[in-house]
């Protein structure tokens, strides 16, 4: 089951910046900054209510993010969505015709495993599911 939005992500080009930007913003402090190697990404995460502000940084230019950036510039990159089993919600949505980039769960930041579906099944929005581990 999908339960609620658990963060949006937005690419930056810099994190150090947008940390300041966000902080500001929200009157909150960045709870956690964190390297996700295999994706090639720098994140740092704010809590908003029950939802988070994920902002990613490309720290190599084959990283997706930095192919993001170099397409579409800053902005909203994706919209996680909180599941309470994302195994289940991977099956489920790949029956009813979804394209799933993982077909498998993987090792995400901020201590969840995710998956990623395609942003061409889903109104051109990258959509991310996520599980705590
Ligand atoms: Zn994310």
């Amino acid at each position: 089951m999908i339960k609620k939005i658990e963060h949006l992500g937005i690419a930056v080009n810099s994190i150090e910046e947008s940390i300041k930007t966000f902080e500001t913003l929200l009157g909150t402090n960045c709870y956690k900054i964190e390297e996700v190697a295999s994706e090639g990404v720098k994140t740092a995460f704010l809590q908003v209510g029950e939802s988070k502000i994920e902002l990613l940084e490309a720290t190599n230019p084959d990283s997706p993010i930095a192919k993001f950036l170099e397409k579409k510039g800053r902005g909203i990159h994706h919209i996680a969505f909180d599941t309470s089993d994302i195994e289940k919600e991977i099956e489920r949505l790949t029956k009813e015709g979804f394209e799933l980039i993982h077909k498998t769960p993987k090792d995400g930041a901020d201590g969840k495993i995710i998956a990623f579906l395609h942003p061409k099944s889903t109104e051109g929005i990258l959509v991310e599911l996520c599980q705590d581990k």
